[in-house]
């Protein structure tokens, strides 16, 4: 079975379960507690938090354990919203995932919001001159994900943020599917806050993290006994969080040029190999290991039980959506008609993924395409 649904999530690697393990069997204490297994405990999530600070090249403090990238966006969108509001107005992209769009509409809903929705391109780009041209005195946020799930498109993140800087308004990013490829620091990107997920990363699925700087104002969501500096209560996942800690030193260098290889053979095969098939995102501003496309004629959920009968597991876009009869709002704000985006099929995958294994796909999906068109009414 050749695995291509990593933007879904990823196994736990070995070395993070073994970094984990400790803290969930002999320092399984609490790290609020006063005594020897709570002081272990304490330690391990500090160090954890150090590790994560110093790859985000942010401050311990500005560290945010979270249970994981779904909830890192909650806490940025309305946290920040709620926080110090310049005013009710938020700036999101019309391809964000649902953590950031549902957000925004909760806001909208029950505190009197405003959102507007930034298109993005045919290739799923957001253009800066539409960034520019949204902010306004009372926005209070903006939000756009440093890469697409479902079509891989990466966003010039460092002159976005730029741009809502100079008119002093705060900007978050999702690097959820970012991470393990992209440069992190949100210095150097120039963002202020910044969500990761650990299961996309080889750390369980639980944990996540908000960074976010110190100068943006947070209010917490979750109340309780002040855990996380008050922003998160609740008993620390420590395990996940040294997880998630490991799993970020372990992705220190991915062999990003050759999965990029491997991606361009895989949609340079696949393109030629199926006809009327057409790649969904950028063409080459994408994430190294994804390769999404739609075809025309086929059900994407076919395809998938097609694809797996030949050994590839796949996915027909973003997980959350798969299983919902809606065509993708990431696919439609791309253009591409409704009919069309349930064919969409997404190939994603890390560094193990071998040449020959790519030829493997790219055989497979042109004979699953034929087995689907062969059957369906044209
Ligand atoms: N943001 C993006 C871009 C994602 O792809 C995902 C998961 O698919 C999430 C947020 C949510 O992360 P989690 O599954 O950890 O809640």
């Amino acid at each position: 079975m050749l695995y291509l649904d990593a933007a879904a999530t990823t196994p736990v690697r070995r070395e993070v379960l073994e970094a984990m393990w400790p803290y969930l069997t002999g320092d399984f204490g609490n790290p609020s507690s006063q005594n020897a297994l709570g002081f272990s405990a304490a330690t391990g999530l500090t160090t954890a938090r150090r590790v994560v600070a110093a790859r985000l090249g942010v401050r311990a403090s500005e560290v945010v354990f979270t249970s994981g990238g779904t909830e890192a966006d909650n806490l940025a969108i309305k946290g920040i919203a709620l926080g110090d509001p310049r005013g009710r107005h938020l700036i999101v992209s019309a391809i964000e995932h649902e953590a950031v769009l549902e957000s925004a509409r909760f806001l909208q809903r029950l505190h009197g919001f405003e959102v507007t929705m930034l298109p993005v391109d045919a290739v799923g780009m957001v253009s800066a001159s539409s960034l520019a041209a949204a902010l306004r005195p009372d926005t209070t946020l903006v939000s756009i994900m440093y890469a697409n799930n479902e079509i891989g498109t990466v966003q010039p993140i460092t002159e976005l943020a730029a741009i809502a800087r100079a008119a002093g308004v705060p900007f978050h990013t999702d690097a959820v599917q970012a991470a393990g490829w992209l440069p992190l620091d949100l210095g150097v990107l120039g963002v202020d806050a910044l969500s990761l997920s650990g299961h996309k990363l080889g750390a369980p699925k639980g944990v996540g993290v908000l960074a976010a700087r110190s100068r943006v104002p947070l209010e917490p969501l979750v109340h309780g006994g002040g855990q996380e500096r008050g922003i998160r209560s609740g008993t620390e996942n420590v395990a996940g969080a040294v997880a998630l800690a490991r799993a970020i030193e372990l992705s220190v260098d991915p062999d990003a040029a050759g999965t990029s290889r491997r991606r361009d053979r895989l949609i340079a095969g696949v393109l030629a190999a199926v006809p009327d098939s057409e790649l969904t995102g950028h063409p080459t501003a994408r994430l190294p290991g994804h390769a999404s496309f739609v075809f025309p004629g086929t059900s994407g959920e076919s395809l998938l039980l097609e694809l797996e009968q030949r050994g590839v597991v796949s996915s027909s876009g973003s997980a959350c959506a798969a299983g919902s009869d809606e065509p993708s709002s990431v696919l439609l704000a791309l253009g591409i008609a409704p009919g069309i985006a349930q064919t969409a099929v997404r190939f994603s995958f890390g560094v193990d993924l071998s040449d020959d294994d790519v030829e493997v796909v790219i055989a497979a999906v042109a004979a699953s395409v034929a087995a689907v068109r062969a059957l369906a009414p044209r």
